[in-house]
């Protein structure tokens, strides 16, 4: 088997605020998987500012997996390769590109998505969130009635960054009362602080938030105090977390899960203890967004997903099979991932 690897730079629209900071690009690893005359694609997209992965540990990573898949026959069974890397080289957000670019191949191989090599019922389309950045009122209500105009039925608003009561009432009063209005303070907040904030909110009709306090005690403690749904996202990295049962859903990220085939077995984790899944990227290239729509596809996800975000990169063209459409992105049709 042959693994190349390309590394190219994607620059933001407008600079990313991070909690580390802003951010004006990204660094994609973009892998070819050649072997018996099949072709597959996959991508890491590590972000350093937000996940703590470098993108030089990435890069090494992937050079590692190289070396060694060229000692295997292109017969070998997928799941034999890609624990041979994770054994090299324990780092999801490497190992998540061989597993795209293996689905991939294994979908060209037959002809067929890869969400139907998952799953005989999966969705066609995958609902995808609207995300208003840190803004001012008048601006974020702005983006939610464009969000709402364009038929994203759950928008997503940053909080803990200031003015959030204000910002909150005015995107509920842009968006009417059937779009889904959903937080994400990104662990801005101490418990105390996120109760008061949540139940301040509340009236506005919240669908759900998002990390609002970081850590699985936090988290419980929260949860156990707010009638509002509670979900995790950064604190899904937590060991133990993903049956720990502290919150009503947990936001999976094709990278953190190490690809498609990782997420599917964090999915069944959580879904074994009651709660919802639903699938977000981290500024991903075009083949993690469609590696995660796939996958969120095939799991049935009705909870809005965080995938609209190829928007974010400046002179990107955006696959026409990725397009988000009445706030939806349908699954690609081509064989493989379908980019
Ligand atoms: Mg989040």
């Amino acid at each position: 088997m042959e693994l190349r690897v390309a590394h190219t730079t994607l620059r933001f629209r407008a600079p990313l605020r991070t909690g580390y900071g802003e951010v004006a690009s990204r660094d994609l690893f973009t892998v070819t998987l050649d072997g018996g005359g099949v072709t597959g694609h996959g991508e890491a997209a590590p972000l350093e500012a937000y996940d703590g992965v470098p993108a030089a540990a990435v890069a090494e990573a992937l050079a590692r997996y190289s070396e060694l898949l060229r000692e295997f026959a292109a017969d070998t069974p997928g799941h034999r390769l890609l624990d041979a890397c994770r054994n090299a080289v324990e780092l999801p957000e490497a190992l998540a590109a061989v597993d795209m670019a293996l689905w991939d191949r294994a979908g060209k191989r037959l002809d067929r998505a890869v969400a139907a090599l998952l799953s005989e019922n999966h969705l066609d389309a995958v609902a995808v969130n609207a995300t208003l950045g840190a803004g001012d009122r008048a601006g974020a209500a702005a983006a939610a009635a464009r969000a709402a105009a364009d038929g994203f039925s759950c928008v997503k608003v940053k909080v803990g960054t200031g003015d959030d009561a204000g910002r909150v009432a005015a995107v509920r009063a842009a968006i009417g009362p059937a779009v889904a209005l959903r937080l994400d303070a990104n662990g801005a907040w101490d418990v105390e602080t996120a109760v008061r904030m949540i139940d301040a909110l509340a009236p506005a009709g919240l669908e759900l938030v998002e990390e609002p306090v970081h850590g699985l005690e936090a988290v419980r403690e929260v949860r156990a105090r707010v009638a509002t749904r509670v979900s995790i996202d950064e604190t899904a990295d937590e060991p133990g977390a993903l049956t720990a049962a502290v919150a009503d859903a947990v936001c999976l990220k094709i990278g953190r899960c190490g690809g498609i085939s990782g997420l599917l077995s964090q999915a069944a984790l959580v879904r074994s203890t009651g709660a919802d899944v639903y699938v977000a990227s981290t500024m991903d290239g075009p083949l993690g967004i469609a590696a995660a729509v796939h996958a969120a596809a095939a799991l049935r996800v009705d909870l809005a997903c965080g995938l609209a975000t190829l928007g974010h990169f400046d002179g990107f063209e955006e696959p026409e099979a990725l397009r988000v459409v009445g706030g939806a992105i349908r699954v690609p049709l081509g064989p493989g991932l379908g980019v």
